[in-house]
């Protein structure tokens, strides 16, 4: 059985190692530690990410491992994290972020498993894997070889509001990266000089960016340049990203925006870099889908109705779909992450707890 206390205290201990994305070594070690306790076999690779092997028990030997994976790592404000326990809820003392996003996955997924395996239930293998740097674009993820794992199918620990929702889909998400090169001159003899940053301000003026349909959206969120109130300026790098449900739409989009720039360019003198990088592809789920039933059906046996959602935001479960291991994300109960008023409901950590054993349960 889940023990809440055991639960609440292996999260308050989690939290209260520091991990700021990339900062995960000390954390890896603890969540390392607690799995090998578990029976697992585990592995910290280079990055601190976590991969963890615990056997079947009581099932037949060719049983599909079952795959779960949440991440370790926190966005800023986290260092000293100091969670606050009242009124039901865990909090931060409002300093820093809490860190339920996404330690309460790490730490649901721990109490799942030692609650399954006390209980000497059934359970198909189970293959873990506690990723670092998701924060900064799935970094983990990507870098971590699964090539040791068997398992086709899992399920991510690792989205907001209360446990229930299961994310179907998520977008395919390109960054642009365009720099605009013009040439500098002094600003009370600009004959001769290309001002960059008007023909920056022109092309953001061209390019249609916010949401641009249903399952899309643009932003340029950086400007730099300029040297100097004086000069001309000649250099402006623009940084921005474009997502969307539907690659076809995408690629419209991603084509659109670099024609306003192309355009905003033409007849100035000036050069223009434009660059796009792919950071993820995009995945989409039908509620037919025998993972999406199998989810569902253990939210149903928890007494939470699946609740379907598109997602906006990518997630270690972009990654690992295209890596062959097809998952799905669910909400795991935390509220208003990446601030310092970051909160997560007790009642909400004790059901990804018991959604974690009922799932890994044969
Ligand atoms: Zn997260």
């Amino acid at each position: 059985m889940i023990n809440e206390q055991r639960l609440i205290q292996t999260f308050l201990d989690l939290v209260q190692i520091d991990s700021p994305s990339g900062d995960e070594g000390a954390i890896a070690q603890e969540v390392a530690a607690r799995l090998r306790a578990l029976g697992a076999e585990t592995n910290v690779d280079s990055l601190f990410n976590v991969s963890a092997k615990i056997s079947g028990h009581g099932v037949k030997k060719n049983t599909k491992p079952l795959f779960l994976n949440a991440h370790t790592d926190n966005v800023s404000p986290a260092r000293g994290i100091k969670p606050v326990v009242a009124g039901g809820r865990i909090s931060s003392d409002g300093t820093t972020v809490l860190g339920a996003d996404d330690l309460a996955g790490v730490a649901a997924i721990l109490e799942g498993v030692t609650s399954l395996i006390e209980d000497d239930k059934k359970h198909p293998p189970l293959e873990i894997a506690i990723t670092s740097q998701e924060e900064l674009g799935l970094v983990g993820a990507k870098a971590m070889d699964i090539g040791k794992f068997r398992a086709k199918e899992g399920v991510v620990f690792d989205s907001g509001g209360p446990v229930g929702t299961i994310v179907l889909s998520a977008p395919t998400h390109n960054l642009l990266e365009a720099v605009i090169k013009g040439k500098a001159a002094h600003s009370a003899h600009p004959l001769g000089g290309i001002n960059a940053l008007n023909i920056a301000a022109r092309a953001l003026t061209l390019a249609r960016v916010g949401e641009l349909d249903r399952e899309s959206t643009a932003n340029f969120g950086i400007i730099r340049g300029g040297a100097a109130r004086n000069i001309v300026p000649d250099t402006v790098e623009l940084v921005g990203e474009v997502r969307s449900r539907s690659d076809k739409k995408l690629q419209r989009h991603t084509r659109a925006i670099r024609a306003a720039f192309e355009k905003a360019v033409q007849g100035t003198g000036a050069k223009l870099d434009f660059r796009v990088t792919r950071a993820y592809n995009r995945y989409q789920f039908r509620k037919s889908d025998p993972l999406v039933r199998r989810v569902a059906g253990a939210l149903k046996k928890i007494g939470r109705p699946a609740v379907y959602r598109a997602a906006m935001g990518g997630s270690d479960a972009n990654i690992w779909n295209a890596k062959g291991i097809k998952t799905v994300v669910v909400s795991v109960g935390y509220e208003a992450i990446h601030t310092t008023d970051e909160f997560i409901p007790i009642t909400e950590l004790v059901k990804a707890a018991e959604l974690v054993e009922i799932l890994a349960a044969a």
